[in-house]
């Protein structure tokens, strides 16, 4: 039986020999999992030689590869300084992507700061059409995954994400379940997770249930949001319950797990979905 959802780790599994990509793709394939993102959070650190051995491992281990953009990050800065910074880190990590044989690229797109839902959702979109057109006159072959954020202040509610991907060729959504339950204080059970699946389809057709790109984790929060990311088990998340709604919408794509303990949570997914029926 093929699978539907892939399962990895948001970065180099915590059981590595080394904190390197390329020991992590190695464990990866050990652990029997799928996938993994290469974490640029806080920077993209990676040069051209260790891409190409990326690249060699990955395909040598069948392992597929994203990239998690800086979180520094914010296409509706006002200051161009800011603004050109933050669109060097995208290109930045999605040309190395493309090297990496990756082939999406998670995006925090920015704040809103003191401008309206309105005004901001026009300026990013403006700022990712100009983005995706440059990667695409290079052929990088990447989508930017614009993420659904866990903050309110933070831009990327589920709608906005939707719209983009819509939009915007080259534009996808990266949905973060654990997110939206944290900005909305809700989205955490079987009927909900089927709404947000709807949506999607509704939005983008069957090809965007085919080709989903989501995190998972437990998280703790507050009334403004995401606090902090949790151990599923340690968590309110209804991971189970997620699990059953991509299962009977048959959803293709890929799961990163980005609770601490990585690894752990990747495989009690990947092990809870596979005894599904
Ligand atoms: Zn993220």
């Amino acid at each position: 039986m093929k699978n539907g959802l892939l399962f990895g780790t948001a970065g180099t599994p915590l059981s590595s020999k080394s904190r390197s990509s390329v020991d992590g793709i190695r464990r990866i394939r050990e652990l029997g999992l799928d996938c993994m993102e290469i974490e640029f959070v806080r920077g993209v650190n990676m040069g051209q030689n260790t891409a190409r051995d990326v690249i060699q491992v990955a395909i040598e281990n069948g392992i597929k590869l994203s990239v998690h953009a800086p979180y520094f990050i914010n296409l509706n800065a006002s200051d161009r300084e800011k603004l050109n910074a933050s669109r060097e880190r995208i290109l930045k990590s999605a040309r190395i992507c493309a090297v990496c044989g990756g082939s999406d690229v998670v995006v925090h797109a920015g704040f809103y700061l003191k401008n309206t839902p309105g005004k901001a959702y026009r300026t990013i979109a403006g700022q990712l059409k100009e983005l995706s057109d440059i990667l695409s006159a290079e052929n990088a072959g990447v989508t930017l995954r614009v993420e659904v954020s866990g903050k309110s202040r933070q831009f990327g509610s589920l709608t906005e994400v939707l719209s983009l991907s819509t939009e915007i060729d080259g534009v996808a959504p990266c949905i973060d379940f654990s997110h939206q339950h944290a900005r909305e204080g809700k989205d955490n059970t079987y009927d909900e997770f089927v709404i947000i699946l709807q949506r999607v389809e509704k939005r983008l057709g069957r090809e965007g249930l085919d080709n989903l790109h989501l995190h998972v984790s437990g998280i703790e929060y507050t009334d403004n949001g995401e606090k902090k990311h949790l151990n599923l088990q340690q968590s309110d998340f209804n991971y189970v319950e997620l699990l059953r709604a991509l299962k009977d919408f048959d959803a293709k794509g890929r799961v990163i797990c980005e609770s601490p303990n990585l690894e752990g949570d990747a495989v009690l997914l990947k092990e809870i979905y596979m005894a599904m029926s």
